[in-house]
């Protein structure tokens, strides 16, 4: 019989991605929305790996079954580590992907220290308490310039070194290959591996 694990998300994307992933230790992946239920988590922590708990045990309480969260963001030194938890809203809420991006880039402007790092926590609550996280980190730079059509967020700027592209020039393969998504469920995937059992 397969287990049942919520993934608090409304995002196919990352639903998709989990489900992939959690499928080969018999774990099958629904969203609030497919148990009919609504939960606004209010995101008040500071750090990413607080947002994701606090996500995952209110949909644990809600759905009454383990529920997994993520919280991600970039953290840019010479911002003292900003946008960070609050990447999503940098600037306000009148901002697409494209105005964050543009706003990251003329705050940047005359800065020679580049250096920046995606975060990605992963956090997941049992209904008997017990929990489990996973963290997964990418390193790069902003770039001067938006480069590439592909991702979301921040991908056009930012520069991954070893690959001398920004996200936004990979494909999604290269991407979750190093990205700190990517890396963040693999620990996960293990992590929940030993928890079960399997
Ligand atoms: P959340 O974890 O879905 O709340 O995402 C937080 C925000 O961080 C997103 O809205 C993006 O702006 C940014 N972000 C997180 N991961 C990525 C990524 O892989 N590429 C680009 N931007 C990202």
């Amino acid at each position: 019989m397969s287990e049942k694990f919520v993934l608090a998300t409304h995002n196919p994307g990352k639903l998709k991605e989990m489900s992939d992933i959690l499928a080969r230790f018999g774990v099958e992946v629904v969203s609030p929305g497919d148990l009919g239920i609504t939960v606004d988590v209010e995101e008040t922590g500071t750090t990413f790996a607080e947002n994701a708990m606090l996500k995952a045990k209110a949909i644990c309480a809600a759905a009454k079954l383990p529920a997994i969260a993520d919280d991600s963001g970039l953290c840019v030194d010479a911002l003292n580590g900003g946008p960070g938890v609050y990447s999503a809203r940098y600037g306000g809420e009148g901002l697409d992907d494209k105005g964050r991006y543009t706003l990251l880039l003329n705050n940047m402007r005359g800065q020679t220290t580049r250096a920046a790092h995606f975060t990605c926590s992963i956090a997941c609550a049992f209904p008997n308490g017990d929990t489990l996280t996973a963290e997964g980190r990418c390193d790069g730079s902003i770039a001067f310039a938006p480069m590439g059509k592909g991702g979301f967020g921040y991908d056009p700027v930012f520069f991954v070194p070893e690959k001398a592209k920004t996200f936004g020039q990979l494909t999604a393969e290269e991407k979750s290959t190093i990205s700190h998504r990517g890396k963040a469920l693999k620990s996960f995937a293990e992590k929940l591996e030993t928890y079960l059992g399997k």
